[in-house]
C-alpha cells in the first residue's frame, strides 16, 4: 500500500510512500508521518491519500514512522487546503506550512517532539483535614503548593511543578498523591488558561438590533452568505454576541475573524464577560506552543465553542462550526502578502463554512465594494442598521478648504481655524480629540536644499523616512537604518532639510499649540514594544491623553466614549493613488474615522481638512451615504472592467540581476499572451521596483469573471511550465497573487 504526502516545503505535488506493513492498518488522511526526502533529510509529512497505485519506476522509500493514532488535520480542513492551493495557485506545501503550528511539524528528529498531554495535581479538599495528619513534610509542601494557587490564579499544578517545589523530599509528594489529598488529571494544552467564568448575560437587544437579528436568522434560511451593513456604533457586536449564544445552545462553534489582533482587546473583554473561557484566542502573537495545544484542544472532546483571531485561525480544526463573522470585512488587511499562500481571509472564511455546512456573516459599516455587490446580485443577503445605538446622532461632517484658506493667509499651523476652534471647545468640556494622518506618501523625507538630493536604501527602490527621536534614516521596507549624513553626498551643500509632515511632527506641533493638554501618538514607530499599543488605548480611555495624533491604525474598531473632534488631515493624500480601490479606501478611511467621533451620549463633530473639497467623494461622506458611493464605485469598475466584473492575477517575477528579469517578463509574457491575448498586461516594474536586492517585473491578468477558474488555471500552469523549460530561466523568483488587492 501507498501514501501520498504533503510536505512541508514550497513543492506543489503530493510524493508517494510505500507503508510499512505494521502500519497498514493505522494510518489514514490526516495523520502525520515521518519520511525521508532529499539526501539524509527528514520531515514530518501529512497524509493525503491511501491507494495500491504504485508510482513510476523509480526506487519508492518508505515512511520511517507514523506519529499519530488519530488524524490531526480534518477531512474538511484537507479539503480546505485544496482549495486554497487551487485558487490562490500557491504550493500546497506553503499551505500546509501556514496551516500547522511549527512544533507540529518538526523536521529535527532527535529531540521528543510528540506534543504529550500534562499531567495535572489539584488539591482534593475533602482529603485535605482527614489525611495530612502528623506528615510535616506532607503539610509543608501542602501549604507551598496552596501559596502556588494564590500566587498564580490557578487552580492545578502539573505535575513538574510540583516536584520542582517538592525539592529534596519526592517522598512528600508521592504520599500526598497515595492519600489522594492531591489528585491528578491529564491536561491537554496545559498552558491555556482555564479560570473565566461569565460575567454577565447578553443585553437585550434595542428594537432596531432584534430586527437585524431577525433578519440576519431568516436570510440563512437560503443565502449561505449574509452582510450586515450597519454603521459604527450601531451595536453589530452585540448583535454577534447574540448569535454566538443561539449557536451556543444549538451545540454549534463560532469563529469570529478581525482583521488585526492588535484592535482585539476592547472586543476580547466584552465577549469574556459573556462567554468566559468557552472562547480561545488565536492569532500570530501568541507563541507556537500554544498555538498547538489550542489546536490539540479543538481536537479533542471539549474543544473551545468560539474562536477569536486573525486570518490564521482559519486553519483550525472544527468538529461541529455553525457559524463564521468576519468583522470588518472591508479590511485589506484580511489579505495575506507575503508568504504564499497569499489568500482573502474573508473569501477563505466563506469556503470554509460551505465545506463546513456553517453560514458567513460579514460585518462593515463600509462595506467593500465586491461584498456590497454580491448581496445586490442576491448571492449575499444584506440587512442594514442606520441608527447608532442609544440614537445618537450621526456626527457632523465638514470640509474645509484648505487650498482656500491658504490663498487667504488663513492657514497659520497644520489646522484649519475652525479645527482649532473645535478642539479648543473639546477640551474646554473636557473632551478629546483625535487627529488622522495618512501615513503612506507622507512620511518626514530628507533632502539637499541646494541640489534636491534625496537619500534612497542601498537595497531597494524606496526613499529613507527620517526618524527625529532616534536621529537616523529608516527604510520602512526592510528596516535597513542609515545615519543621517553630515553634507549632501551629491554636492557637499551641508544643508539638509527635513520636511513632509509625519505624525511625529504633528504630535510636536499639538503640544505647542495646545500646552495644556497631553498629546500622544499613534503609529506604527510608537506602538511597536509589546503591550504599548494597549498601554496608548488605555491612557487615552481613560482620559490620561487628551489629543490624540494617529495614522489610519487608530482609526479602526476602537470604542471611545469622550471624544467631541475628529479631524482628517490632508484627506486628499488618501485618494490619489494610481489605483483603482483608491476611492474606496479613501472612503473606508475616511468614515471609519469620523465614527470615532461622539460614540456614546453626544453627537461629535468631524472636520475634514481638503484642497480639492469638490472631489465628489466627499458629498457622500458628508451625507453619509454608503449607497450613493457604491453605485458611483460600481459604474466605474463596470467600465473600467475591474472587480467585481474581473479576477486580477498578479504575477510576480524577481531576480538579483535587472536584465535577467527583464528578459525573463518579457518571455513569460509573451507566452502569456498567446493564451489570454489582451487580458494579459505588462509586464511593469512596479512602483518600487527593487526590494532586498531584487528586481521586480509584473505582469497583471485582468480576466473576465466568468471564465471558469480551472481553466485559467490549466493554462497559467502550461505558461509557466513551457516557461521553465528555458533553463535561463530557473533562476527567477516567481509568484501568483490572485485577487490581488
Ligand atoms: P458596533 O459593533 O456596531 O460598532 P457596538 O456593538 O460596539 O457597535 O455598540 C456600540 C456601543 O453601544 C457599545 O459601547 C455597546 O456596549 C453599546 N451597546 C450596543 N448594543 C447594546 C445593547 N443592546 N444594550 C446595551 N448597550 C449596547
Ligand atoms: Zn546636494
Ligand atoms: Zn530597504
Amino acid at each position: 500500500m501507498y501514501a501520498d504526502v504533503i510536505l512541508p516545503l514550497p513543492l506543489s505535488c503530493v510524493f508517494t510512500y510505500s507503508i510499512p506493513v505494521e502500519m497498514q492498518d493505522k494510518i489514514g488522511r490526516g495523520f502525520r508521518v515521518v519520511v525521508p526526502f532529499g539526501s539524509r533529510k527528514y520531515y514530518t509529512a501529512i497524509v493525503t491519500k491511501i491507494h495500491r497505485q504504485p508510482p513510476g519506476n523509480f526506487a519508492i522509500k518508505e515512511i520511517r514512522s507514523l506519529i499519530d493514532s488519530t488524524p490531526v488535520v480534518t477531512e474538511q480542513q484537507l479539503e480546505l487546503w485544496e482549495w486554497i492551493s487551487f485558487y490562490y495557485l500557491s504550493a500546497q506545501g506553503d499551505v500546509f506550512k501556514a496551516a500547522l503550528p511549527s512544533p507540529m511539524t518538526p523536521t529535527d528528529l532527535q529531540s521528543g517532539f510528540i506534543p504529550k498531554s500534562e499531567t495535572h495535581l489539584r488539591i482534593n479538599d475533602a482529603a485535605v483535614t482527614a489525611a495530612v495528619g502528623r506528615a510535616r513534610k506532607q503539610q509543608l509542601l501542602l501549604d507551598e503548593i496552596t501559596r502556588f494557587f494564590t500566587e498564580t490564579g490557578r487552580e492545578s499544578i502539573s505535575k513538574r511543578e510540583a516536584k520542582e517545589l517538592a525539592g529534596y523530599s519526592p517522598a512528600a509528594l508521592n504520599g500526598l498523591l497515595q492519600k489522594g489529598i492531591l489528585s491528578p488529571f491529564s491536561v491537554e494544552g496545559s498552558r491555556l488558561r482555564h479560570k473565566n467564568a461569565p460575567t454577565r448575560n447578553p443585553y437585550p437587544l434595542s428594537e432596531e438590533q432584534q430586527k437585524a437579528l431577525d433578519a440576519i436568522q431568516s436570510l440563512f434560511s437560503d443565502k449561505q452568505t449574509v452582510l450586515l451593513h450597519g454603521a459604527t456604533s450601531s451595536g453589530k457586536t452585540e448583535i454577534y454576541i447574540h448569535l454566538i449564544s443561539q449557536l451556543l445552545t444549538e451545540g454549534k462553534q463560532t469563529l469570529y475573524l478581525l482583521p488585526e489582533i492588535a484592535l482585539a482587546t476592547q472586543l476580547i473583554q466584552r465577549l469574556q464577560a459573556v462567554f468566559g473561557d468557552k472562547i480561545g484566542i488565536y492569532h500570530s502573537g501568541i507563541d507556537e506552543q500554544e498555538r498547538t495545544e489550542i489546536w490539540r484542544k479543538m481536537l479533542s472532546e471539549t474543544p473551545y465553542e468560539i474562536i477569536l483571531g486573525v486570518r490564521s485561525s482559519l486553519f483550525l480544526p472544527f468538529r461541529r462550526l455553525g457559524l463564521v463573522i468576519v468583522d470588518e470585512e472591508h479590511e485589506t488587511s484580511y489579505k495575506q502578502q507575503e508568504p504564499s499562500p497569499r489568500y482573502h481571509a474573508r473569501d477563505t472564511a466563506i469556503m470554509l463554512a460551505h465545506i463546513s455546512g456553517a453560514k458567513t456573516l460579514l460585518g462593515s459599516a463600509t462595506p467593500s465594494i465586491e461584498s456590497y455587490y454580491n448581496t445586490q446580485t442576491g448571492k449575499y443577503g444584506l440587512t442594514t442598521l442606520n441608527e447608532r445605538f442609544g440614537k445618537v446622532a450621526p456626527p457632523l461632517v465638514r470640509l474645509e478648504n484648505t487650498k482656500d484658506l491658504r490663498r487667504r493667509k488663513k492657514m497659520k499651523t497644520t489646522l484649519a481655524p475652525a479645527l482649532m476652534e473645535e478642539i479648543d471647545k473639546a477640551l474646554e468640556n473636557g473632551e478629546q480629540a483625535i487627529l488622522f494622518r495618512n501615513r503612506r506618501g507622507f512620511a518626514p523625507m530628507v533632502e539637499c536644499t541646494a541640489c534636491g538630493w534625496v537619500p534612497k536604501c542601498n537595497h531597494c527602490d524606496v526613499t529613507l523616512t527620517y526618524h527625529k527621536k532616534t536621529h537616523r534614516m529608516v527604510c520602512h521596507y526592510c528596516n535597513a537604518s542609515y545615519p543621517l549624513p553630515a553634507e549632501c553626498p551629491s554636492c557637499r551643500n551641508s544643508e539638509l532639510k527635513s520636511f513632509g509632515a509625519g505624525t511625529e511632527q504633528l504630535e510636536e506641533e499639538m503640544s505647542q499649540l495646545f500646552p495644556g493638554a497631553v498629546v500622544g501618538r499613534m503609529d506604527t514607530d510608537t506602538t511597536r514594544g509589546k503591550d504599548s499599543f494597549e498601554r496608548l488605548i488605555n491612557d487615552f480611555q481613560e482620559n490620561r491623553i487628551q489629543i490624540l495624533v494617529g495614522t489610519q491604525m487608530l482609526s479602526k474598531g476602537l470604542d471611545f466614549g469622550n471624544v467631541g473632534v475628529v479631524g482628517i488631515i490632508a484627506a486628499d493624500s488618501l485618494l490619489n493613488y494610481p489605483d483603482f480601490r483608491s476611492h474606496e479606501r479613501g472612503f473606508q478611511l475616511i468614515a471609519q474615522a469620523a465614527g470615532r467621533a461622539g460614540r456614546r451620549d453626544n453627537q461629535g463633530t468631524v472636520i475634514i481638512q481638503t484642497s480639492d473639497p469638490e472631489q465628489p467623494i466627499y458629498r457622500f461622506i458628508t451625507r453619509n451615504d454608503y449607497e450613493g458611493f457604491y453605485h458611483s464605485q460600481i459604474m466605474e469598475r463596470r467600465l473600467f472592467k475591474y472587480p467585481p466584473f474581473t479576477r486580477l492575477i498578479s504575477i510576480v517575477l524577481r531576480h538579483k540581476d535587472e536584465r535577467e528579469v527583464e528578459s525573463g517578463a518579457a518571455a513569460f509574457f509573451h507566452l502569456l499572451k498567446q493564451s489570454f491575448g489582451d487580458k494579459a498586461l505588462g509586464p511593469n516594474k512596479p512602483v518600487i521596483g527593487r526590494i532586498q536586492q531584487y528586481h521586480i517585473r509584473e505582469i497583471l491578468l485582468k480576466i473576465n469573471n466568468q471564465f471558469p477558474p480551472t481553466q485559467v488555471r490549466e493554462l497559467i500552469r502550461s505558461a509557466e511550465s513551457r516557461f521553465r523549460e528555458n533553463v535561463h530561466f530557473k533562476q527567477i523568483v516567481l509568484y501568483y497573487d490572485v485577487d490581488w488587492v
